[in-house]
């Protein structure tokens, strides 16, 4: 039996067969050009509910970049290492031998640890870009449809987010969404962002506002971010 973790082996088959990925070109494009080597073991469970995100996010970052590898273990089936190395929870996901983090993480998540010049480059960017007519702050269900009904008028959009898909990624079983009768968290927060898409909205995610700076002269209200940015 391989519980959840058969969907993630379903899909690194497509993926090496060269099926395309869902995840956002930037994102791939970010995960390609990643240097240095990057060998990671991602511990994880068969009833466990986030890890195949992260088992997936890894497998895709090994098929898209040759200097990363990922092997997947199965905590049950070696018990020595997981003892050796006191793994207490799942995913525990190791860096060149080294723990890298514990729990749920997306790709931008991962990328973001890794690359520790990219937040300076987040916040150049974010200040580099022209004023929004409407500015989301916050990806979850309620930010996901402001951005749609927004966009839907044709007016510039920008979603920051801290983490797009909100609280539902960190719930599994969705059972009172009217007309659906049931669907899994992180497939809801999957479709949220995709119908977003749909749209001409600039998605900005892992971008925390820090604060409100309520418009001057020029008519403009701004929000900064941890990182240093600034929205307008
Ligand atoms: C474990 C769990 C199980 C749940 N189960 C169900 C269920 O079965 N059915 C149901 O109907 N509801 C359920 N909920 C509740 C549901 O997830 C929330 O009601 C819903 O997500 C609220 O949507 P929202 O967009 O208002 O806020 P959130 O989903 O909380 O989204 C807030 C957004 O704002 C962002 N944000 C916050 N601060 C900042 C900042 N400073 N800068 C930038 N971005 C920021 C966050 O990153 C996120 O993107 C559950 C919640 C949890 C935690």
């Amino acid at each position: 039996p391989m519980g959840h973790e058969f969907t993630s082996l379903v899909l690194a088959l497509l993926q090496v067969g060269g099926h395309p990925s869902k995840t956002a070109p930037e994102v791939i494009e970010q995960i390609r050009a990643l240097d240095g080597d990057y060998s990671f073991e991602t511990y994880f469970s068969l009833s466990c509910q986030n890890c195949p995100d992260v088992v997936q996010a890894l497998n895709l970052m090994a098929v898209l970049n040759p200097n990363i590898k990922h092997v997947a273990i199965d905590g049950a089936l070696f018990q020595d290492e997981v003892e050796a190395r006191q793994i207490m929870s799942v995913p525990s996901i190791y860096l060149n031998g080294e723990l890298f983090t514990q729990g749920r993480m997306s790709e931008e998540e991962i990328l973001a640890k890794l690359d520790t010049g990219s937040s300076a480059r987040d916040a150049e960017k974010l200040k580099a870009k022209d004023a929004f007519d409407v500015l989301v702050v916050g990806g979850g269900p309620a930010g996901a449809a402001a951005a749609i009904y927004a966009a839907r008028k044709g007016i510039r959009t920008g979603v920051a987010a801290e983490r797009f898909g909100g609280q539902v990624l960190d719930t599994m079983a969705i059972e009172n969404f009217i007309s659906v009768k049931e669907t899994e968290g992180p497939k809801l927060a999957r479709a949220l962002e995709e119908h977003v898409r749909e749209y001409e909205v600039d998605i900005m995610n892992l971008q925390r506002a820090s604060q409100l700076i309520p418009a001057g002269e020029d008519g403009l209200h701004r929000v900064q971010f941890e990182n240093g940015g600034e929205l307008k």
